[in-house]
């Protein structure tokens, strides 16, 4: 099997075989462009010391930028390309079960490879294309399969990270995994706790937005327990009304099924009914309800997503939708432009794919609702049209206006903005700053 190298990395494997080095691409490009998917970008592997490949590029006037050194990685830029360029070598010992305390360099490829992860990930080509395949790597490409290089508890005890990337692949490649490598994850999953939360999140979020998330957070439930304990008791747990015929864990995942690939939304899927356990009564009714279960949702994802460190716009976003994912909206106009108004086109937009999808993974019996959301968002693309007004920023007046025609600045200001806004939605005052201006005078009186 060939594969086509493109021109910049056949320079770099061109350059370093001309100085008398062994130079493959390896891994994720590789693996990538024999799936016939287009890689992220390209990796070597060289038989050359660091500092010798700092030299001939340099030389060459390439610009190299000292990347992890002490592991080997230099990075070349290419034509402003960067390409990541790491001598052959052995990971040391690893002691703490995250990073090898050291690593040595070698002259051997196959040393090289061994170290990798999975066998997958293993596979190298030449500058003209030619592939190398020590570990049976394109098989299991065809299998659809993830397989660890070597003992898998070993591999897994060297490095637990190992473990969200295996459930990670098997998402975003939509490969199963193999049943050795399976077992191993589970026995093992504990080592997770010895990660940092950093890390763990970098490969979460790849895995939730993979198009075989829904499989892996169903069938591996278990490791993510390990750092989301907070989904045990959402696992099973019988929501005892007509309304739904999955548990709440089983919903939280098909809803999330059900929305597009996108960090916020799946977040937000994955974790909206997260207390419903804790809020369950059984009504006169003889059905489960779960009143509250919104906000407490909201506040135990925010939680949540501050151990895993994901970033204050991230966790704004995923628990203001949370919160409001049970709002009723009327299907009307002056409520749908109200809460337009209140969170702005993009959140609200947001708001009805969360209503959507929570309704796609609940009974059948409650599918017609959609016409509900249908309706809200024909009124909201006509309202657009219309040009209406529904935020902030589309009113004729701002903070600046407001302090200009003498009202204090502050607090105050946003709470007048808000309320012009909601004046003019209701179709109190025209969107016309003079009548405004007036409106805000009055407010200010009374
Ligand atoms: P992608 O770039 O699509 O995330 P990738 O396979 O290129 O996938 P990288 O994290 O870029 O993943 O790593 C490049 C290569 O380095 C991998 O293909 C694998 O061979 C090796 N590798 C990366 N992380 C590990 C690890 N934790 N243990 C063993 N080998 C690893
Ligand atoms: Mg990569």
């Amino acid at each position: 099997m060939t594969i086509t190298v493109p021109e910049k990395v056949k320079y770099i494997l061109d350059t370093l075989n001309a100085h008398g080095f062994e130079s493959y691409a390896v891994g994720g490009c590789v693996r990538d462009t024999i799936m016939g998917k287009e890689p992220f970008d390209w990796d070597i592997t060289t038989s050359a010391l660091p500092e010798k490949t700092i030299e001939i590029f340099e030389a060459l006037g390439c610009r190299v930028i000292k990347t992890g050194i002490k592991h080997g990685t230099v990075t070349v830029l290419k034509d402003h390309e960067p390409f990541e360029v790491t001598t052959f070598r052995i990971d040391g010992e690893y002691t703490d079960r995250r990073r090898p305390d050291g690593v040595s360099f070698t002259a051997s490829l196959e040393e090289d490879l061994k170290r990798r992860d999975f066998t997958i990930n293993a596979i190298v080509t030449d500058c003209e294309g030619n592939i190398k395949d020590a570990f049976g790597g394109i098989n299991d490409i065809k299998r659809k399969v993830i397989k660890a290089i070597g003992d898998p508890d070993k591999r897994l005890n060297e490095d637990a990270l190992r473990i969200m990337r295996a459930l990670r692949f098997a998402s975003v490649l939509g490969f199963q995994v193999d049943p050795e490598l399976q077992k191993s994850l589970r026995k093992n999953k504990e080592l997770l706790r010895n990660i940092a939360p950093e890390r763990i999140n970098a490969e979460f979020s790849k895995l939730i937005c993979g198009e075989n998330f829904a499989w892996v957070l169903l069938n591996f439930t278990d490791i993510i327990e390990v750092f989301i304990p907070e989904i045990k008791v959402c696992v099973g747990f019988d929501q005892r009304n007509i309304h739904h015929i999955y548990d709440v864990w089983e919903h939280s995942v098909k809803a999330a099924e059900a929305i597009p690939a996108d960090l916020i939304l799946r977040l937000t899927m994955l974790f909206h009914d997260i207390e419903k356990p804790s809020c369950f009564f059984m009504g006169e009714d003889h059905q489960g309800h779960f009143y509250g279960h919104a906000k407490k949702s909201a506040e135990t994802a925010e939680k949540i997503l501050r151990r895993l460190r994901y970033d204050n716009k991230t966790v704004k976003e995923v628990t203001e939708l949370i919160e409001l994912h049970d709002v009723e909206i009327v299907p009307e106009k002056k409520p749908v432009l109200r809460r337009m108004g209140k969170m702005g086109k993009e959140s609200f937009e947001k708001l009805i794919a969360v209503k959507y999808a929570d309704n796609k993974a609940q009974s059948p019996i409650v599918l017609s609702r959609r016409k509900d959301f249908q309706k809200i968002e024909e009124i909201a693309a006509e309202a657009q049209w219309e040009s209406s007004c529904f935020s902030l920023k589309s009113l004729a007046v701002n903070g600046k206006d407001l302090i200009d025609a003498g009202f204090p600045a502050g607090k105050e200001i946003g709470k007048i903005l808000q309320y012009l806004l909601e004046s003019v939605i209701d179709g109190k005052y025209e969107n016309e700053k003079e009548t405004l201006l007036r409106a805000a005078e009055n407010f200010r009186k009374c």
